[in-house]
């Protein structure tokens, strides 16, 4: 199947509240440029040069994500065009990307990223962590980012009722956070590939998508 027609296969099973991100990392331009010919804008990209090269080369409307982890000293290469940064992890990096942001007089949009897994290598807040920040008050303090909500990675397991499990730890935190901050807090950054169909029945209402539209990816050439 193409790109195209696996994009609009996935699109036509999705609820319309949700936001496919399209997950193009390490995938070359054409690529890309194929699944915008069909009407996708909205495309993820892992590393800060990738994404700073592809922003430049490809058509100025679309929206870029950027959902890998993200050093604090390569924000500055982001920040003037950056649509929504996904794996905010610690306050230090909110620091930087609102420092970022006042040099490029724009407010970055951002997702806290919950540590909801079983394994110690996902990067995130915890959720107790998360409960404890005051987002009022950061958003006073941090004119230059505006937290939109939270982003979260299941257990990478065939079990999905421990997927079920992770996402529902997400949902949880999602309907506490919007509870007390209904304005700001609207996106639920939930679901790759493997785990998007769980993760909507979990209410995410944004999913990140790479090899089911692009194919899988080769990291070694
Ligand atoms: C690579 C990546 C995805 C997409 O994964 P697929 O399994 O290819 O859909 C989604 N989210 C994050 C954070 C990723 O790094």
């Amino acid at each position: 199947m193409s790109i195209r027609d696996n994009l609009i296969k996935i699109k036509n099973t999705l609820p319309t509240q949700v936001t496919l991100v399209a997950v193009s990392k390490t995938k070359p331009n054409t690529m890309l440029m194929e699944a915008y010919e069909v009407g996708q804008r909205d495309f993820g990209e892992n590393y800060v040069q990738e994404l700073v090269d592809k922003q430049a080369q490809l058509p100025k409307d679309i929206r870029w994500h950027f959902i890998g982890h993200l050093q604090s000293n390569k924000v500055k290469f982001i920040a003037p065009f950056v649509h929504l940064i996904h794996g905010v992890d610690s306050l230090r990096l909110l620091e930087e990307i609102n420092k970022q942001g006042a040099k490029n007089n724009r407010v970055i949009n951002c997702l806290l990223q919950v540590h909801i897994a079983n394994e110690e290598t996902k990067f995130g807040f915890d959720v107790a962590e998360i409960l404890n920040l005051d987002l009022i008050d950061l958003s006073q303090k941090y004119k230059h980012v505006r937290i939109v909500g939270i982003m979260g990675m299941a257990s990478n397991t065939q079990n999905s009722l421990t997927v079920e499990t992770d996402f529902a730890t997400l949902k949880t935190l999602y309907d506490n956070l919007k509870k007390k901050n209904p304005q700001d807090i609207t996106i639920l950054s939930g679901g790759m590939s493997g785990d998007y169909e769980i993760a909507i029945k979990y209410s995410s209402n944004m999913v990140r998508i790479g090899s089911t539209i692009f194919g899988e990816r080769d990291y070694s050439s």
